[in-house]
């Protein structure tokens, strides 16, 4: 392993064996950290951090690195050669922007800190660097399944709720504030019909609190305090989970009272403050600075009441343009933990974007360390995913589809009710968009993300909303205390059926892209006893779908129209109506 030409240490390396580290002092930034000689294997990249406007979601992009190439990662593979490779980094990154980069050339993969990553200019002070992981071994499957078991195992497959949806649809269909929703008999009902329908974690979004920054409990809303829903919420067999954004506190709390220096500032004055979600006015505060041991005490005074979940909002680490309003979201102070005087404004906001993704980062360890879990809402642009949150957290990834104004939609055009979001509605449409949560899973884990699908009595929908929700991280939401009380039982029977298979757990792939007719998923439990096949149609088609089976293994078959053995393959039949659904499992008997 060098640092520029001088070598700083020496690993001898062990099949199988895998090494994470954190680099404790800066080097050179720009300069090559160190190089990985080539094992004469080819070398591909994943990715996290590109966003389609199109679908709205980030989605992982797995390909091929020529000689020559550089990537940001997070991942990086070698396989093919006398041994193979992974080696990734926690930083987060929005498509290429990112501090750390891999260079990918003839002898060597160089691993390199770019300038961003530099917080102080003054070397004496105290600086958390991204992890690294690198990991050697005979078959990169085992290296990538290994890897993302590490993320798996501070995960549990519980079902969730959130209460968002029913929320925006009063506003939307009924012209309602979007807090009207978060009333006593409302949520009861919604919590009441949640715990038939199986659901595990029952999480508020916003208006259970009286202002951003205090998180104080809104009695006038939910009557009782956190201890009685909490209770509520036990009573009924779930867990509660809240709704925050830790990047604001409005103007009248005391939070920004006593940490006013911990507003983010950009040349010298305060970001603006503004209205998160009709309640007053918020001012930013910035992260990357002593305000992360305000939202520390939180989380703990929320464990200490019960609370098992934090939904984290509205962290943009950049700049951002949002329902066509741009804000400046970046810090440039130089009393925070993102750079001094000695550094230009400029390098301190930029380092205040990569300090953000690590601040998330320990917030999920510290939180995970208090039984508390924490989904980070990524649902637009600019808000850099990365691994280092994923190892505790999750990602709430994709909303109800593409916005209306990035399909390029005149301005003259009425849209009535304008639901923001095209795909709002229930239907094979909002389900074949939330897959692409499963599209993600796939590269980082089977509960690494997660979109909401949308319930609804019609058989059809239904069919196609339980098994995405399956493969995209096992989150509903709509209206649930308006649904027939059948369909909330069937949703919890099919919940169980999965969850028995052993398959909301282990590895994940598609042969097909989304949309396909057929798409095809195949889930495999992490004992390789079971694989359960779910597909989805737009047009009618049959489906022969052939899976690999090891010699002599003998299959129970639930859910096709027809199967049969073919050799080492097993043959599963299917006929598909249009825009339908099915959940094929294929358990291996004894
Ligand atoms: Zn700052």
């Amino acid at each position: 392993m060098h640092a520029g030409d001088e070598a700083v240490a020496e690993f001898q390396w062990t099949t199988g064996k895998v090494l994470r580290f954190r680099l404790l002092e800066r080097g050179t930034f720009g300069d090559v950290m160190f190089a990985v000689e080539r094992t004469g294997g080819a070398a591909r990249e994943i990715r996290m951090g590109d966003f389609d406007p199109l679908w709205h979601t980030y989605y992982p992009l797995d390909h091929v690195l020529e000689n020559g190439a550089s990537s940001p990662g997070p991942v990086v593979i070698e396989a093919g050669g006398d041994t193979d490779l992974l080696i990734a980094h926690e930083a987060g990154t929005e498509a290429g922007d990112s501090p750390v980069q891999f260079a990918i050339k003839a002898r060597s993969i160089d691993v390199g800190l770019t300038s961003l990553v530099s917080p102080y200019a003054d070397r004496s002070k105290t600086w958390r660097s991204p992890w690294l992981h690198f990991a050697l071994g005979r078959h990169v499957d085992l290296l990538h399944r290994d890897f993302l078991d590490q993320f798996a195992k501070h995960k549990r497959p519980q079902i969730r709720y959130n209460s968002w949806y029913l929320q925006e649809s009063n506003h939307y269909f009924s012209g309602e504030p979007f807090l009207a929703g978060m009333s006593e008999a409302t949520m009861l009902a919604e919590m009441e019909a949640a715990a038939i329908a199986g659901v595990g974690l029952f999480v508020l979004d916003v208006g259970w609190y009286r202002s951003t920054g205090d998180y104080e409990w809104d009695e006038e809303r939910l009557p009782g305090g956190v201890e009685r829903w909490v209770r509520e919420a036990e009573t009924r067999g779930l867990e509660l989970g809240l709704w925050m954004n830790p990047s604001v506190a409005a103007i009248s709390s005391q939070t920004l009272e006593r940490h006013l220096d911990q507003r983010m500032v950009r040349g010298g004055e305060p970001l603006p403050a503004r209205e998160i979600w009709e309640s007053e006015l918020s001012a930013p505060m910035c992260l990357a600075s002593a305000y992360i041991d305000v939202i520390r005490s939180q989380i703990s005074r929320f464990a200490l009441a019960g609370i098992k979940n934090l939904k984290f909002d509205g962290l943009w680490p950049t700049d951002y343009e949002w329902a066509g309003t741009w804000a400046n979201n970046s810090c440039d102070s130089s009393t925070h933990f993102h750079g001094d005087d000695a550094d230009t404004p400029e390098d301190r906001a930029r380092s205040y974007a990569n300090q953000f993704s690590l601040t998330l980062s320990d917030l999920c360890e510290y939180s995970a360390e208090l039984g508390v879990s924490i989904d980070i809402d990524i649902t637009e642009d600019q808000r850099r995913p990365n691994l280092g949150t994923l190892m505790y957290g999750r990602y709430f990834l994709i909303n109800n589809g593409p916005y209306y104004s990035d399909l390029g939609i005149p301005e003259s055009t009425r849209i009535e009710p304008n639901t923001f979001n095209a795909v709002f509605y229930p239907g094979a449409t909002h389900s074949r968009v939330i897959r692409h949560s499963a599209d993600f899973n796939s590269r980082f884990g089977r509960l690494a993300s997660f979109g909401h699908v949308l319930l609804s009595d019609n058989p059809k929908v239904l069919a196609n909303a339980l098994a995405t929700s399956a493969l995209a991280g096992l989150a509903v939401w709509g209206r649930l205390a308006e649904l027939d009380p059948a369909t909330l039982v069937a949703v919890r029977e099919y919940f169980d059926r999965v969850r028995l298979s052993g398959a909301l757990r282990g590895t994940l792939y598609s042969p097909r892209r989304i949309g396909a007719s057929p798409e095809i998923w195949i889930a495999e439990s992490q004992d390789r006893k079971a694989r359960v096949l779910f597909a989805f149609s737009h047009q009618s088609c049959r489906v022969t779908e052939r899976i690999p089976r090891g010699d002599g293994d003998r299959f129970q078959v639930e859910g096709s129209d027809g199967w049969r053995l073919d050799g080492d393959q097993l043959v599963i039949e299917l006929d598909l109506e249009r825009d339908d659904a099915r959940t094929v499992f294929l358990t291996k008997l004894d």
